[in-house]
């Protein structure tokens, strides 16, 4: 790690041997057990983050209402302002904030960096929406009355985040929730909590600079447990929750039993549909960087290739041939392309995966397995392997968090197709490659894709922020980032003003007293 400039990255970062994991902003605080966080590049000891009790919480929590109670009266350009400082910090510590993005979740540094670079775009774009959180006028039906609907600030936020995005979802809702009068409080992954503790030390210390009241940006660690005393709160107006799908089921359930609100990120099961007329050489760059980038863990990650039959082996080919050249190992050598998966559990999960499919009959073209000696002494690395399946196997059926790309073939018109593609339970990210113009909008058309992001002649995996991201059926459903996802963060309020003498009710119901 010292060769990459870990142990000055840590220091810029303010993070020390043992961190308190708790904040409501300037003040630090934890009683509960400690976390140690390994990395996945070397199994070495990053740091120790001391966890969140429930009376640390009941602290959090009662600071971030009262907080809230005066946030939501600043202006909102204002509030702005502050997120705009906030993402001064951000481009300033980019570097170090990546390089330990990179080694506590094991993603390359580019990658890493590229999350950073998230989080400013998001900042930026949260600065412009601070002056445009707009409510539409409508005409009244009623003589002598207007008619509007206004945005308030909601309340306090509760994000729950995974491992692999362990920067950029906290600040893709925050960014928003912010601007929107909002406070924020972060569970993050406890596979990762140190990047927590790293951000909260940037807007803890900006935020205290411009008394930003205490407790808008705070930070609660620890497991699922402590995810729940927020989840099960209705001081919580709403839960942002990202992760796995069996995490979303019950969150969804304990926050709607209390009628509170969601907005859930879950799992994907993407696929890229190869046409005869897809230029191969994109195809295979695309397929290949959305299989094996961040080894196999993002939500949009490709899984499936659901290739023509007329290309079938062509593509097949390329593609075997391009995972010869992919270079494994450690992810802040800007010379690899895949770093670790994120712990052994993880390993162990890719195993069963390889071993599942073969067991239901598929043919395994690129072989996995788990990689030994010097450099791989934290036994996370893996080969990214390629499997024929068919879309029913069951394992294909499931998101495999790991680098495992299922290929399938397809036969005649794009419906079929399609079939395969919307045949699973997840939908979050899809792709068509296609010179066709044909092909392509009845991808995009009402018929199409059932995914929440479909995409033509790019592949599934990354977005841009201006975008809503999310996906349907069990992904969850939730919008974050761009377009208008900043509208879960705020209460719509329709206002009817009465301008005249009279007191005429709407529609035309008479009432003489
Ligand atoms: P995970 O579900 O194991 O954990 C995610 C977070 O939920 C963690 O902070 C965890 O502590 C918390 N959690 C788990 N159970 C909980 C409960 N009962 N109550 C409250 N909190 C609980 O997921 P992971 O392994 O960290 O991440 C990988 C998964 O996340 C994949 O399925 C991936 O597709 C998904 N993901 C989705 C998106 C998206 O935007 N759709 C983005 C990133 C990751």
């Amino acid at each position: 790690a010292e060769e990459f400039g870990i142990k000055q990255a840590l220091k810029d970062l303010g993070l020390n041997e043992v961190n308190n994991g708790t904040s409501t902003g300037e003040n630090w605080f934890s009683n509960g057990e400690i976390i140690e966080s390994y990395s996945p590049v070397d199994g070495e000891l990053i740091g120790k983050v001391k966890s969140t009790t429930k009376e640390d919480y009941e602290k959090v929590i009662t600071a971030a209402e009262k907080g809230f109670k005066e946030w939501r009266t600043w202006p909102a350009p204002q509030r702005g302002e502050i997120v705009r400082q906030f993402n001064d910090e951000l481009r300033r510590l980019k570097e170090p904030l990546g390089k330990l993005v990179s080694y506590e979740m094991g993603k390359s540094y580019q990658e890493g960096l590229g999350e950073v670079q998230e989080m400013i775009d998001i900042c930026d774009f949260a600065v412009g929406l601070s002056r445009q959180l707009h409510g539409l006028t409508m005409h009244s039906e009623r003589p002598g009355h207007r008619m509007y609907e206004q945005y308030h600030p909601l309340g306090v936020v509760g994000i729950i985040s995974a491992f692999n995005f362990p920067v950029a979802v906290w600040s893709w809702n925050t960014a928003l929730a912010w601007v929107c009068g909002d406070a924020c409080i972060w569970k993050g992954s406890e596979k990762t909590p140190l990047t927590s503790v790293a951000c909260q030390n940037i807007a803890a210390r900006v935020f205290s600079e411009n008394k930003v009241p205490e407790g808008i940006s705070a930070l609660i660690t620890g497991d699922y447990k402590v995810g729940e005393m927020m989840t099960k709160d209705e001081r919580v107006p709403l839960i942002s929750a990202t992760g796995s799908i069996r995490m979303g089921k019950i969150v969804a359930q304990a926050v709607a039993a209390r009628l509170g609100k969601s907005l859930l990120e879950l799992g994907g099961n993407n696929a890229i549909i190869v046409t005869p007329d897809a230029n191969i050489k994109n195809t295979v760059i695309g397929a290949v960087f959305g299989a094996v980038g961040t080894c196999g863990q993002r939500c949009t990650s490709t899984r499936r290739l659901i290739i023509h039959e007329d290309v079938y082996d062509e593509v097949k080919d390329a593609i075997v041939n391009a995972y010869k050249q992919i270079r494994i190992g450690n992810p802040l050598d800007e010379n690899n392309h895949v770093g670790p998966l994120i712990d052994k559990d993880a390993v162990k999960n890719y195993q069963a995966a390889l071993d599942k499919v073969v067991e239901e009959g598929g043919k395994i073209l690129v072989e996995g397995g788990v990689l030994e000696g010097e450099g791989y002494e934290s036994g996370c690395y893996v080969k990214p392997a390629i499997a024929e399946a068919k879309n029913s196997f069951e394992i294909v059926q499931h998101e495999t968090f790991a680098p495992v790309l299922y290929i399938m073939k397809y036969s005649g018109d794009v419906s079929n197709a399609l079939e395969l593609q919307n045949g699973v339970r997840q939908g979050l990210s899809s792709a068509i490659m296609t010179n066709n113009l044909r092909e392509a909008e009845r991808f995009l058309s009402a018929e199409g894709s059932d995914c929440g992001i479909a995409n033509v002649n790019i592949g599934t995996s990354g977005a841009e922020i201006g975008g809503a991201f999310g996906g349907e059926k069990e992904t969850g459903g939730g919008r974050e980032s761009g377009s208008d996802a900043w509208k879960v963060y705020m209460r719509r309020q329709t206002n009817t003003i009465n301008y005249t003498t009279e007191l005429p009710l709407a529609q035309g119901i008479k009432f003489d007293l």
